[in-house]
């Protein structure tokens, strides 16, 4: 296969973790004869620095012609000024918005030698793996908005809003995730008060009954799923929402493995291409010391092969080395409790030694 993917390192730690996740896609593209052609492009608070913008037309129009976008992270101090004339995340907000992005998809996996790493018991969160398809471009955070006077004072409005097709278009895409999973979708929804509810359980259920009865199908309020996420995590598989409830739901999954360092994400459209990054940000506290652990950036890349690039067995080859490099001890500063610890480097080593060896 030939596929162009572009590289927004961006900013802080971004450049330390997308290298590595660089010369992993180079190596998987040897190892399964892949022509992979690779390019970097500024974003973030470095563009805003060169180009006065946080993204450049050339860096949206090489990212418009590739296959895939891989994206280390953006922002700084640097860039925190609030009289700013822009800032680094407005950069974000517009790709996901030209790239049309509408579903963010976002592992939960707990490994089994970082157990210890999570706040929760060891007992309930060993074996969780949840892939969660959150809507990123409806809903609240998009109605109409505003305030206006108010014998009080004024009132604040905002409007959730969501169209048959926005729910159907990403409710499919789950559903064809969970078909290649363990075959459990959860749709999560607050349809005992929102009419915007009622339409998802509505739309959700007529396509889920017609097109993919071999599903095994549930709802659960947003409520509830706060709780069983704490309580019960590894019963869910393939779980869909809408957008501010998927927000809050991700994060609190991201606790359960304890570890940022690790959780990769995806925001995908239906046609053209998706973009991939770690779900932390660009950890000033560390930029430049060579300790960021690179693998939720190489966890990120094996999403791009499998969802972007359709190549499943080299997106799980990834995920085996990970798991071995993991299995083995190798550690990086965030994960090693105190313990020895590799360089962002010898970690990306560990894992191509491990790739090129399976
Ligand atoms: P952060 O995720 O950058 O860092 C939080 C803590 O986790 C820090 O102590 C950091 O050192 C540590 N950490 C994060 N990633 C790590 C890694 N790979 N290896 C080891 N340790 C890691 O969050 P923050 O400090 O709140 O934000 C810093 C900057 O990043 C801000 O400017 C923020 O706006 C930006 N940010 C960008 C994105 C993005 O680009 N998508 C996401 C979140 C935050």
């Amino acid at each position: 296969m030939k596929a162009k993917i572009v590289s927004l390192p961006g900013d802080g730690i971004g450049p330390e973790v997308v290298l590595e996740a660089e010369r992993i896609l180079a190596t998987v593209a040897v190892k399964f004869g892949h022509e992979f052609e690779m390019q970097r492009f500024p974003m973030g608070g470095c563009a805003i620095d060169e180009f006065g913008t946080a993204l450049p037309d050339h860096t949206l129009a090489a990212c418009k012609e590739s296959n895939a976008v891989l994206l280390g992270a953006v922002g700084g101090p640097k860039w925190d000024d609030p009289k700013a004339k822009t800032r680094p995340e407005v950069g974000l907000l517009k790709i996901r918005k030209e790239l049309q992005l509408f579903a963010n998809l976002r592992p939960i996996k707990t490994y089994a030698a970082l157990l210890e790493s999570s706040p929760l018991k060891a007992e309930i969160v060993d074996g969780v793996d949840i892939l969660f398809f959150r809507e990123l471009t409806g809903g609240i955070y998009f109605g109409e908005s505003g305030r206006r006077p108010h014998p009080s004072g004024e009132e604040a409005f905002n409007v959730m809003q969501y169209s048959t097709e926005e729910v159907a278009r990403i409710v499919r895409l789950s559903a064809d995730a969970a078909r290649n999973r363990r075959k459990k979708l959860t749709m999560v929804d607050k349809a005992n008060v929102l009419e915007a509810s009622r339409l998802w359980r509505q739309v959700s259920a007529e396509i889920i009954s017609k097109e993919y009865p071999d599903l095994e199908y549930n709802v659960v309020l947003v409520d509830a799923m706060a709780m069983h996420l704490l309580s019960r995590p590894r019963d869910f598989d393939v779980v869909v929402t809408e957008n501010m409830f998927g927000d809050i739901l991700t994060d609190e999954g991201s606790m359960l493995t304890g570890s940022l360092g690790m959780l990769p994400s995806a925001s995908i459209g239906s046609a053209g291409p998706g973009l991939y990054e770690p779900i932390h940000g660009s950890a000033p506290d560390i930029a430049g010391k060579g300790i960021a652990n690179p693998l939720a950036t190489i966890l990120a890349a094996a999403m791009l092969l499998r969802h972007s690039l359709s190549l499943e067995a080299e997106a799980a080859c990834i995920e085996t080395a990970v798991d071995k490099v993991l299995a083995n001890g190798f550690r990086t500063k965030d994960i090693a409790r105190g313990g020895p610890a590799l360089s962002t480097s010898e970690m990306g080593n560990k894992v191509l030694e491990t790739l090129l060896a399976l």
